[in-house]
């Protein structure tokens, strides 16, 4: 961490965040895979929900919000949102094969959360991509 980082953390509040591991649940895996597959064509978004231990970013369960998907890009439907309490990040869906961040969905990253998850196509745990708040990939284990 650079002194710049830790300044940042510090300004984001994040300093008391850190993690250096993430796990997953299975079964929120399993529903992030099924939730884009019903939702194709359209985006589906949801937060995470999970907590800090010991630098292990545990994620248990989702968020769902009013109207989880659209065909207009799912991310800027919760852009605006302030944080919510319990939320430690996002996945959403694309309806194409590129699980790379939009130049919005990096926008939403640096402003909200310390992890997200996108899925593309064929919404197989192989297309889940993961990243931090810097849009910075980084990977994940399932439990
Ligand atoms: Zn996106």
């Amino acid at each position: 961490m650079s002194k710049l980082d830790n300044f940042i953390s510090y300004l984001l509040g994040n300093d008391k965040q850190k993690y250096d591991t993430v796990v997953i649940e299975q079964d929120v895996v399993d529903e992030i895979m099924e939730i884009s597959r019903k939702s194709y064509p359209d985006e589906f978004v949801a937060l995470l929900e999970g907590k800090i231990k010991n630098s292990v970013l545990h994620i248990e369960g989702l968020i769902f919000l009013p109207g989880e998907t659209s065909s207009e890009g799912a991310v800027m439907k919760i852009f605006m949102l302030p944080p919510m309490s319990g939320s430690i990040g996002s996945v959403h869906s694309h309806p194409g094969y590129s699980n790379h961040p939009s130049t919005a969905d990096y926008q939403f990253f640096a402003k909200t959360g310390l992890f997200h998850m996108i899925i593309s196509l064929p919404y197989e745990l192989d297309s889940i991509a993961s990243y931090n708040s810097f849009g910075e990939r980084i990977d994940f284990n399932i439990i």
